[in-house]
């Protein structure tokens, strides 16, 4: 065990700071949910930053991997030690020894090269581009009301791309003209891995096409809507387009009486998953809610862990590219939905809604019935 002043002061500066604080309460490792299906060694991870040394056990390494960066430690540390950037920290670190997640190294491999983390080509985003044309006019001379970036994994994944064409079909059917974005990796996975010169490089390329663009920019991901408003604005790549949350702008909207909804005939008991970049990154709690509750006739509950002290559903932190082993985090979310009584589920992140969905194919609901994103709730309640 080699304990060293630079990695320490390295990972202290990544925590802003606050890696000094952690006086080893141990709360972080309580509240993990990795806890629930294996021993998380979180505060032992701080404890190593502390000492300025790289884990050389293989269950801490692999911890350090499956680490979704969900925040859930960080609510409940009582120092408020920025644990996920210690995490980012150390995966930046073994990054450069080549110890990473064979899954994310395959992902990075397929960024660099397709351009993409899923590997498809450009057959596929011209297939995907053929399929939203009846949305909008390409060649145009109008300029759009506003632009749409949705999820890379649009082009190949039916969950992302039903949001993406929810999210424009309802300001389509407003009346706005929208554009869409041919869909773009926010560069999530570099970040998560700690590919840190991969990351300034590929913030170039962000920049690049968000720096030409003229209308406001509606981010479909919370994973989007983070890099383009947090990450990459630290690394110097700042923009002056406006970007904004789909959830926010429907809420925007429905103050604006610009949406009118309807009832259903069915009874609607709704409860609402907090993504856990919207909610505890980026403070979006109050918008999701506030459509919700604008749609007559529908019930909302909340679930015990909501807002801030939302449950990961398993995807972040770049896991969606990796395989979860055990008891999957989306089944307790699930069953915590279920146990609200909803018979509906929804959300605003096209990975939750993947989790979700597959988890329910092999998990026994008693109430919930239907797995939804909200874009996709409120475009079937528009008069
Ligand atoms: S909760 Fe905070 S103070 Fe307690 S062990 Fe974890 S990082 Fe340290
Ligand atoms: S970010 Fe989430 S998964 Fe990672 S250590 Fe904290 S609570 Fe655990």
């Amino acid at each position: 065990m080699r304990i060293s002043y630079e990695i320490r002061d390295r990972l202290m500066r990544k925590s802003s700071n606050t890696l000094g604080l952690c006086f080893q309460c141990g709360s972080c490792t309580a509240t993990c949910p990795l806890s629930v299906t294996s021993s998380a060694y979180i505060r032992k991870i701080i404890k190593y930053a502390q000492y300025g040394v790289i884990p050389e056990d293989e269950k801490i390494i692999e911890i350090l991997w499956r680490c979704t960066t969900c925040g859930m430690c960080v609510s409940s540390c009582p120092r408020g030690v920025d644990i996920p950037s210690i995490i980012r920290g150390f995966r930046e670190i073994l990054s450069e020894r080549r110890i990473q997640d064979h899954r994310i190294t395959e992902t990075l491999w397929r960024l660099y090269e397709a351009g993409n983390p899923w590997g498809y080509g450009s057959g596929e985003i011209k297939k995907f581009r053929l399929s939203m044309k009846d949305l909008f006019e390409e060649k145009t001379s109008h300029k759009p009301d506003y632009i749409i970036y949705s999820c890379c994994s649009t082009v190949i994944d039916p969950v992302s791309q039903k949001m993406t064409r929810s999210v424009a079909t309802l300001l389509k059917r407003l009346g706005f003209n929208i554009k869409i974005l041919d869909p773009m990796c926010c560069g999530d996975v570099i970040y998560e891995a700690g590919e840190i010169a991969f990351l300034e490089e590929y913030a170039q390329k962000i920049f690049d096409v968000i720096s030409r663009l003229d209308s406001t920019l509606i981010t479909v991901s919370p994973h989007t809507h983070y890099m383009l408003k947090r990450v990459y604005p630290e690394l110097g790549v700042k923009t002056n387009v406006e970007i904004i949350h789909y959830t926010q702008i429907l809420k925007e909207l429905i103050d604006k009486n610009k949406i009118k909804l309807r009832s259903s005939d069915r009874e609607t008991v709704v409860t609402y998953h907090d993504p856990c970049y919207l909610a505890r990154y980026l403070n979006i709690v109050e918008e999701p809610r506030s459509v919700i509750e604008n749609i007559p006739g529908v019930k909302f509950v909340e679930m015990e862990h909501s807002r801030e002290n939302t449950l990961c559903c398993g995807a972040g932190g770049g896991r969606i590219f990796s395989e979860e082993t055990g008891v999957r985090l989306a089944r307790y979310r699930l069953k915590e939905a279920d146990d609200t009584g909803a018979n509906m589920m929804t959300t605003a992140c096209q990975f939750c809604v993947r989790m979700f969905v597959d988890e329910m194919k092999i998990f026994s609901s008693k109430y919930i019935n239907n797995i939804t994103d909200l874009s996709e709730l409120i475009l079937s309640r528009l008069e």
